[in-house]
This record gives structure tokens, sequence and C-alpha cells, in this order.
């Protein structure tokens, strides 16, 4: 049994909530505390990594032990139109829950997008979220995400071409997280940027400065850009959209994952996004690591 192996090598206990509707992502049982990470309110503590909806925080709006950095409550307040009622931190500081420290880490995935390293007496558990930055810190356990976790996904980020395509362009772009990286860009290198109400009012929000009408460059949603004209290209890393690409991802490739993974020295790792590919799951079980995914995990009515 994988939950009862990790509970005896590391200390605590890796579970899945049953139930249809929990989107249940990952929990994990220590002596004093329970953490669900990504997921709907539960006994205990939610972890939210970050903003995006397929990590449900705009569940845990009304939930006082959901736990978030700043800026994802700020995005999640702005695309849900409700107040955060949880625990809001800033990304880097340290905090005490129950009797377990726990860190928090910048994953450069997007604004506000936080990894969480929880020191138990027995070991140091981090859960990355998603990560576009190879940096992290030690630990034994690392539960991390598998986006682009097979070995065809090799992509290198065109921030110079995003620069020299940008006047009179616009740039279709997912709203949260990938608008404000690309507007930032834009503005640094001296660039007006106008955007849709979406995309504007998230970029308010974390004070970004963008301008109403007359900008050098207009950033819209990918479903937008096709209503409008002249020069348009889609900003991401997939390759399925029909119309000229600029390379730009949020998270790392294949080739960044393994590195990350072997950064982290960790003993075992738990993917708990995304979909690992056979080639992923051996390349890591070839570093000597043991290696699980969510099917492995016990499930519990809890
Ligand atoms: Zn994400
Ligand atoms: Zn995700």
């Amino acid at each position: 049994m994988s939950s009862l192996r990790i509970l005896e090598n590391f200390g605590f206990f890796p579970y899945i909530r049953k139930g249809k509707r929990l989107k249940p992502h990952i929990s994990l049982k220590f002596r004093n505390a329970t953490f669900h990470i990504d997921s709907l309110k539960g006994e205990g503590y939610n972890l939210i990594t970050h903003a995006h909806s397929d990590h449900y925080g705009q569940y845990n709006m009304e939930n006082r032990n959901a736990i978030a950095s700043i800026e994802t409550a700020k995005i999640l307040k702005v695309v849900t139109n409700k107040r955060f009622n949880g625990f809001t931190f800033k990304i880097g500081e340290k905090m005490i829950i129950e009797d377990l420290k726990i860190k928090t880490y910048d994953t450069k995935h997007i604004v506000g997008s936080s990894a969480f390293l929880i020191c138990n007496s027995d070991s140091k558990v981090l859960i990355t979220g998603d990560i576009k930055d190879w940096k992290i810190p030690k630990c034994d356990v690392l539960i991390t995400e598998a986006t682009y976790g097979s070995p065809e996904y090799v992509f290198e980020d065109e921030v110079e071409r995003i620069v020299k395509e940008a006047l009179n362009s616009t740039y279709g772009v997912y709203p949260v997280g990938k608008a404000q990286r690309v507007a930032e860009i834009l503005i640094k290198n001296g660039y007006s940027v106008c955007a849709n109400q979406k995309i504007s009012k998230i970029c308010r929000a974390l004070k970004i400065p963008l301008v109403n009408e007359n900008a050098d460059v207009n950033l819209t949603t990918i479903k937008n850009i096709w209503n409008c004209k002249g020069k348009r290209f889609v900003i991401t890393a997939q390759r399925f959209y029909r119309l000229p690409r600029i390379v730009l991802s949020d998270h790392l490739d294949y080739s960044g994952l393994l590195k990350m993974i072997e950064k982290s020295k960790a003993g075992c790792v738990l993917f708990y996004h995304g979909k690992p590919s056979e080639s992923l799951i051996n390349e890591v079980k070839n570093m000597g690591k043991e290696v699980y995914t969510l099917k492995d995990l016990e499930r519990l009515a809890i």
C-alpha cells in the first residue's frame, strides 16, 4: 500500500477523498493537521497553490481555513466577485500551522503561484503546484505536476519575439496569469498595453498599469482574438491553435521537470496534477526515487 508506505517512511498519510463532486486532487494527513491541496473545502486546511480554476481556489472563498498567497486571493476575488475569507500570506513568508512549520516559495507559474514546504519532524514535503522554475528547495517528498510530462514537450520561451512583434499587434493570451506576464514584459520594454475587460480587471487588481486606448499592443483572450483584425498571435506553448504562435509557457517542459526533480533530492516523487508519461515515471525511477501518481493512493471518505 503506497499511502501506508509513505506514512511509514515520511511521517504523513497521503490520500484521495472519495466523493463525486469533491474535485479531490490530494489530501495529506499529518499527526495534528490535515491539508487538502487544490481541492474543495475539507476538515482541516485547504492549501491553494495558485488562482487557475483547475486548482479550485474559487470554491474556497468562504473557507476560513483556506490558505493562499495575497496575489492569489486578489485574482480569485476578481474572477469570482467574492471576498476571500481564508488566510493570506506574502510569498517567501513562513507560517506555523498546528505543530508544523510551512515555508512558501514563488514557483513563477503565474502571479501569486506558491509552493509550500511542510516541515514535520520526520521529513520535508514540498508541494509545488504548477511550476515554471526548476530551482526549488531540497525536500524528502516532492508533490508536483506533470502538465508537460512527456518527452515530445520541448520548448523555449520566445520573450524577444514577444517584444519584437509587439507594435500594432493583438496578442491572444490566457487571461489569468499569461496576460499579466505578457503585459509586464511589454511594459518593461517601453510599450503601452491595453486589454479587454476581463484581462484589464485582473491587471488593475495587481497594479499592472494598462492604458485604455491607443496602445501599442492589444491583449485579448484567445477566444476573442478571432474577432480582431490586423497582426495577430497566440502566446502559448500549445500547438493546436490555427493562428501564428509565439512560445511562452507558464510551465516547465519535459527536461525542465526532470531537472527540477533531480535538484529536489527527494527520495519520493508524487505527481498530483497533469499527466506524467510512462517515460517520465521510468526516468524518475531510474534516478533511484520512488514514484507515485494519484492512482496509487488510498481513497477515503473523509
Ligand atoms: Zn496553473
Ligand atoms: Zn494546473
